[in-house]
């Protein structure tokens, strides 16, 4: 079973999904789903925050959903990753028992990539040169992940004509990146949600080509979906890809690698 391993439901701060209404979603398109709710420990020390905390109660999520929880659903998790959420990321994961832990970046020096304020006064080299830095610094310094959460985040909210990220702009940074991920075990996830635009699926081809050509293997798929119609979304695009580059889907459950057929 292919499995849609990023999606929020209501526990993520920014999601009214039901988890019914997701379940259904993944059970029409045959296919696994895992929850992987957002918990942004630094998002409250943002100069964004208001009343979204990205934080919930890994407990009572668990005992929420656990009897949801079997063969086509997994409990999962989305972390922030940055320089200062390191212990209590560690001290959150203590709370529960998640099948899979997605590392992500999502805020850089205490702005969040969605808002305009990060881009500014910034070249384009330079807010993605930064962001890639991060990335691998943050990925060595937090192994225990599972996966890394979409490599592509900052094209969705860049503010540059061209927001792609282009390989031959990025090789070095983009190298660090694909090998802290190999050295520490840490699948890539391939995040569908732009690879309904042609401009994003040709720039990040080479980027998984190179994450295979370093050593590579798998991928997981993840529509990182807050809403029930986008589950699933692009996944013909990214099974083309996998298929394309040689990378096998896999997914986690109890925090182990199983290949999806
Ligand atoms: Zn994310
Ligand atoms: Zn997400």
């Amino acid at each position: 079973m292919i499995f849609d391993n990023h999606s929020h439901t209501v526990f993520s701060s920014d999601s009214e999904m039901e988890a019914e209404a997701a379940l259904e979603a993944a059970a029409r398109q045959g296919l696994g789903l895992v929850f992987t709710e957002h918990y942004d420990y630094d998002y409250i020390n943002t100069r964004h925050y208001k009343e979204m905390e990205f934080r919930f109660d890994a407990a009572g999520y668990w005992e929420k959903y656990l009897p949801y929880r079997g063969d086509s659903l997994r409990l999962g998790v989305e972390i922030g990753l940055s320089e200062t959420s390191g212990a209590a990321n560690r001290e959150f994961l203590q709370g529960a028992p998640f099948d899979l832990v997605i590392g992500s970046i999502h805020i850089i020096d205490m702005l969040d990539l969605y808002y305009p304020d990060f881009y500014e006064g910034k070249s384009k080299a330079e807010a993605f040169g930064r962001y890639l830095r991060v990335m691998a610094d943050m990925l060595r310094a937090n192994p225990y992940i599972d996966v890394l959460g979409h490599i592509d985040y900052i094209c969705r909210y860049a503010a540059y004509e061209d927001k792609e990220l282009a390989y031959g702009d990025f090789a070095g940074l983009v190298d660090e990146v694909l090998k802290a991920a190999i050295d520490c075990d840490v699948v890539m996830e391939l995040n569908t949600r732009r690879l309904g635009d042609s401009r994003a699926v040709e720039a990040l081809l080479p980027v998984y080509r190179r994450y295979r050509e370093l050593g590579g293997r798998y991928i997981t798929l993840g529509s990182d979906a807050h809403a029930a119609e986008n589950i699933g979304m692009n996944f013909r695009a990214a099974l083309d890809m996998a298929e394309a580059l040689e990378l096998q889907p896999v997914t986690f459950e109890a925090r182990k690698m199983a290949y999806c057929r």
